[in-house]
């Protein structure tokens, strides 16, 4: 299958991978992927359980994504699944 490119700078090619989802299981909340995203595609999101509100991070406006994977970097629990865009 053909997926979407884009060009570095010195015109290497390369593939973006895009966020898909994010593990809220997995997430602690830490707000790490939240400030190193420039796109404004990430959100924290509070959930009631039985007796405690968690915070997690969740995917806002995943059309704003331009797969650069930093968020995904920066996640030490690994909750991020990327995928490049089909051409
Ligand atoms: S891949 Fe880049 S642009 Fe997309 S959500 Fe992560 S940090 Fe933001
Ligand atoms: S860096 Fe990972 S654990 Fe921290 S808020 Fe983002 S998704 Fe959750």
């Amino acid at each position: 299958m053909a997926y979407i490119t884009g060009l570095t700078k010195n015109k290497q090619e390369w593939t973006p991978q895009f966020i898909v989802s994010i593990d809220e299981e997995a997430c602690i909340g830490c707000g790490r992927c939240f400030k190193v995203c420039s796109h404004d595609v990430l959100a924290f999101e509070e959930l009631d359980e039985d007796d405690s509100a968690k915070m997690f991070m969740k995917v806002e406006n995943a059309g704003n994504c331009i797969g650069c994977e930093a968020c995904g970097k920066t996640c030490s629990k690994k909750c991020f699944t990327f995928a490049p865009l089909a051409a």
